[in-house]
């Protein structure tokens, strides 16, 4: 579903991604760990293109992305993606949150954004905030109303960027159970997290990043519960 052969990003002298291989099939969850610095975000932007590689491939469900002449409009609308933070429009409410992209870059219809949105708000249990403004949602509600924003564009693929760690404690378990649920569902998912217990229980596959590189991947009980490399292992030690 995705392939990433070669990637490398630098911001002027600094390489941040030097050599990144990594394929993800439909359907799989692969959790991204590491430390702060080590490229986990810049990955990701890569991966729908808000940052621009340097060098490599990238292919997302048969579309090369780095392909000069790919539209990246349109190849864009397939990939969704939730951030820590700041996610919503605050001058939309939620239903107009979940409409507005639908009716301008998928071009559907009123009603059918509408039946879609609302849909999705059910999927992630939000239905009765339809109309409520994001500043009056908890920041757990604004997450999965994003979640739900996102999904209305028939994804076929959803990166997370640390979508709880922003939120209170009390309020992460309702993000999680969302992602659970789409993962469940067979949703094929990128996520950065540095939820541990998530990534052992969710994740097909695990990337333990350091220093611009994948330097071990794994099913989530090897690198996460028997990691072989010394830089998870000290990453591991901090976390846990
Ligand atoms: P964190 O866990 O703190 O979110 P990360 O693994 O997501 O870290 P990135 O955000 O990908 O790390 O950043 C990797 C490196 O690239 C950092 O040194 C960062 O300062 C640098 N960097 C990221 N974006 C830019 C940018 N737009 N311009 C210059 N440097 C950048
Ligand atoms: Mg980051």
């Amino acid at each position: 579903c995705v392939e990433i052969s070669g990637l490398k990003k630098s911001f002027g002298p600094l390489e941040v991604l030097k050599n990144i291989d990594l394929s993800v099939n439909r359907g799989d969850v692969v959790c991204i760990i590491g430390p702060s610095g080590s490229g986990k975000s810049t990955l990701l932007r890569c991966v729908n293109l808000l940052e621009e590689p340097n060098g490599g491939k990238i292919t997302v469900n048969g579309t090369e992305l780095t392909d000069p002449d790919v539209d990246i409009d349109r190849a864009r609308t397939k990939i969704g993606m939730v951030f820590q933070g700041f996610n919503l429009f605050s001058h939309l409410n939620v239903l107009n949150n979940l409409m507005v992209a639908q009716r301008k870059v998928l071009k559907r219809s009123e009603r059918e954004a509408r039946e879609v949105a609302l849909r999705n708000l059910d999927r992630v249990g939000l239905r009765d905030k339809v109309a409520a403004m994001p500043a009056q949602l908890s920041g757990g509600q604004q997450q999965r109303a994003a979640i739900a924003r996102a999904l209305s564009m028939d994804p076929e693929v959803m990166l997370f960027d640390e979508p709880t760690s922003a939120l209170d404690p009390e309020l992460v378990g309702d993000v999680l159970g969302v992602m659970r649920q789409l993962a469940d569902e067979g949703m094929t998912m990128l996520v950065v997290t540095h939820e541990m217990q998530f990534a052992r229980e969710v994740a097909d596959k695990v990337i333990f990043m350091d220093g611009g590189y994948i330097v071990e991947e794994g099913p989530a009980a090897e690198v996460i519960g028997n990691p072989q490399e010394e830089r998870t292992k000290s990453f591991l030690a901090r976390v846990l």
